[in-house]
Order: C-alpha cells, then sequence, then structure tokens
C-alpha cells in the first residue's frame, strides 16, 4: 500500500484527538497521523481504544490497521502482517 502522508490534508481529517487513547504528551507534542510517521511509543500509555477505522484516512488509504500510536505505521504493521 501506499505510504499515508502527513501533510495538512491529513492532519485534519485524522480523528485522533478525540480518541480515549490521545493523553496529554500526544497534546502537547501536537502528534496526530500516527498511521504515516508511526512515531509512536514515545507518548503511548494504555490502549483505551482506537478510533482509525472511523476515520475517513483509513479509508483514503484503505487500511485495516489500529493503534498506529502503540503499534506503528500502517505500511508497516501491514509489512509485519506479510512475514
Ligand atoms: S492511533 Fe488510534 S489509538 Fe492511537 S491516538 Fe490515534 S485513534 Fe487513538
Ligand atoms: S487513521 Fe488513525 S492515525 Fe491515521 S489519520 Fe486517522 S485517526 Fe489519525
Amino acid at each position: 500500500m501506499a505510504k499515508v502522508p502527513k501533510n495538512e490534508e491529513t492532519m485534519i481529517k485524522c480523528i485522533c484527538n478525540a480518541c480515549p487513547t490521545y493523553n496529554e504528551c500526544m497534546q502537547s507534542g501536537k502528534l496526530g497521523v500516527f498511521c504515516s510517521a508511526g512515531d509512536e511509543i514515545r507518548c503511548f500509555e494504555n490502549e483505551q481504544g482506537c478510533n482509525c477505522q472511523d476515520c475517513t484516512v483509513s479509508s483514503d488509504f484503505d487500511f485495516s490497521t489500529v493503534y498506529h500510536c502503540k503499534d506503528g505505521s500502517a505500511d508497516r504493521q501491514m509489512e509485519s502482517r506479510s512475514r
């Protein structure tokens, strides 16, 4: 699959900040679009639900992975699934 870009369009579409797992650390770093950069782990604390499958970025780029703030970008997760 194509790598998800982290740009103005995906930043606007990203609904991470409405998710219960999105925490203060992510908020203070203005982090989002984890399905692109996979700058996960740095802030992740507990799994409390993930909104990724309700986000239009996942339908635009046709991926079914979730918890990108914990498990990395969508393309990385797809890669490790196919191994
Ligand atoms: S990747 Fe999923 S779990 Fe993580 S902040 Fe975004 S919507 Fe929430
Ligand atoms: S799929 Fe998840 S991480 Fe990616 S832009 Fe949407 S809510 Fe954010």
